[in-house]
């Protein structure tokens, strides 16, 4: 259906063609340089969310074909960790510029394959051309280290070099904005990459590879192994010329790579779930928290690592403030991605729809309230059918912090509000889970906001907002949602290798062992 003559300012017959341009399209691994077919010629499809047929393709990749890369990757590495930072810096600014200019269609192929609303999804590829940017400029300067004069005898100085080439395995929810903000830093720090990609979405990362081709990226800087987690992702974990590893994904999948890769003892960053709390106090701009709190569940189809999951409203204020985020939860417009006015689209997978709805149920059963949602939507807000795709009503529930649902990561657009008694009792709640990725405070007391931003248990703390992104802070979580932190400095930590260098300034004293 055509919706608008444009839709996030792509005009509609553009948009048709995008589309049309994948039905016959496979998306293959990328390898020193070259597109290639698996070795066995196998492939996988990949559907679009909304009805479920076959969209595309994509390569399955296996042993060898991660092997190849991973050769690819580790010969260029003894290049480009020589380039110089200011070349490097040209062939990132180079990939944002192309990522600007092809933004129509990966933003296009993205909504489609994800099932994120394509005006999200514009704004999240402009993302991932800011992440190019950001590193090209920031790594130029950022390899600096500290020297250490000792008295007048010696001269210590500290060096950052490129640490290897990188494994980065990404998730499905944001496959380009959170790819690349691994591949980034990693490119510019003088790493190489070896990209798997989620294969529930894996169109887009062969695009940004084409991107990577038009910006002539010496042949091996970047590589791309299309493929399941289990064959591909546990190759990539297994290899020994990867010696870095990123994974974003669950954190069961965490687990069972850090086993895997502690068998070679490599150095890993896992940016893992969520089940973030949004505290709201009475004496809140209340307006403002309702619009976070109801953003920050229900935006990208509740698929969001950072969502706001648990709602622990001030009992003075619980019942009132509920009923608003219930009125809001009503109102919001489910429909098809492309829908210039969807707010919510279809979850990514017909199996993860099951296991959202497994969830509505395991909260009935516990005996949380239902007050929004729970059911499939089978029509949308302009009375379309969505019966074949993933669609869910946006669901509320009103329950106990030691519910399922408000215990274990969902990953859909479902929130649970509690009531707690005072700040104690809500940070004893907000802290009672096994994940700490984000924690969101709204009040208008400045020194209840520090005192919970320092006692909360999370990597990150928004104060009256939801979760605005800058790439220089540290991103990542604490517990079980994960260890290192990504951004600026904290990237170079990890991306590189930090070396010390001794120089005596006047001959040392060397004990002559052996003279005689
Ligand atoms: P997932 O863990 O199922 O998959 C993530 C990636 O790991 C995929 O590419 C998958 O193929 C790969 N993988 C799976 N098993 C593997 C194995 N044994 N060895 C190597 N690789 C393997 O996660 P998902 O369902 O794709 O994504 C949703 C999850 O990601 C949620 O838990 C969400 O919170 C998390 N996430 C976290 C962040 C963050 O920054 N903390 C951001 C986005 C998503």
């Amino acid at each position: 259906m055509r919706y608008q003559d444009r839709v996030a300012g792509i005009p509609w017959e553009r948009i048709e063609a995008i589309r049309n341009a994948l039905k016959g399209w496979t998306a293959l691994h990328f390898i020193g340089g070259e597109f290639r077919p698996s070795e066995s010629g196998e492939v996988f499809p990949t559907l679009d969310p909304s009805t479920n047929e076959v969209l595309s393709h994509a390569a399955r990749g296996g042993e060898r074909e991660v092997d190849r890369a991973a050769k690819a990757a580790h010969e260029a590495f003894q290049r480009w960790s020589r380039t110089p930072a200011r070349e490097r810096k040209r062939y990132l600014l180079r990939i944002a510029e192309l990522l600007e200019k092809h933004a129509d269609e990966l933003a296009v192929v993205e909504a489609l394959d994800a099932g994120q609303v394509l005006r999200i999804v514009k704004a999240q590829v402009a993302r991932s051309a800011e992440n190019f940017a950001f590193y090209a400029e920031y790594a130029e300067h950022a390899m600096e280290d500290r020297t250490f004069p000792v008295d007048r005898d010696w001269l210590y100085y500290s060096l950052r070099v490129p640490a290897g080439p990188v494994g980065i395995i990404t998730p499905w929810n944001a496959p380009l904005m959170l790819s690349t903000w691994r591949i980034a830093p990693a490119l510019a720090f003088g790493d190489t990459v070896v990209l798997k990609p989620a294969e529930w979405s894996p169109l887009t990362a062969s695009k940004l590879a084409e991107i990577v081709q038009e910006a002539d990226l010496p042949p091996g800087v970047f590589n791309l192994v299309q493929g399941f987690g289990e064959e591909a992702g546990a190759a990539l974990v297994a290899h020994p010329l990867v010696p870095l590893l990123t994974l974003t994904g669950e954190t069961e999948t965490g687990k069972i790579v850090m086993q895997n890769a502690a068998r070679h003892l490599k150095r890993l960053s896992l940016e893992l779930g969520g089940k973030s709390p949004a505290l709201v106090f009475a004496d809140a701009d209340l307006e403002r928290a309702l619009d976070a709190v109801v953003f920050q569940i229900y935006s990208f189809n509740g698929e969001r690592c950072t969502a706001s999951s648990r709602l622990l409203v001030e009992e003075s204020i619980f019942e009132t403030f509920v009923e608003r985020v219930a009125e809001r939860a009503r109102a919001i417009r489910v429909g098809h991605p492309l829908d210039p006015e969807t707010e919510v689209g279809p979850l990514i997978h017909p199996e993860h729809l099951e296991r959202v709805l497994g969830y509505v149920e395991a909260g009935l059963k516990e005996g949380a309230r239902l007050l929004v949602g729970g059911k499939r939507a089978t029509t949308s807000f302009r009375g379309e059918d969505l019966s074949r795709g993933n669609y869910l009503e946006p669901t509320l529930f009103v329950g106990e912090n030691r519910m399922r649902i408000a215990q274990e990561e969902i990953f859909g657009p479902v929130l649970v509000a509690i009531p707690f008694r005072d700040e104690e009792e809500a940070l004893r709640l907000a802290n009672d889970t096994k994940y700490g990725l984000a924690a969101y405070v709204f009040t208008r007391d400045l020194e209840r906001a520090h005192r919970l931003a320092l006692e909360l248990e999370a990597g990150l703390v928004y104060l009256n907002s939801h979760n605005v992104r800058h790439l220089p802070t540290p991103f990542g979580g604490v517990k079980e949602s994960g260890d290192r932190r990504e951004g600026g400095h904290y990237a170079l930590e990890f991306y590189t290798d930090l070396k010390a260098v001794g120089l005596p300034l006047r001959p040392p004293h060397v004990p002559r062992f052996g003279k005689r």
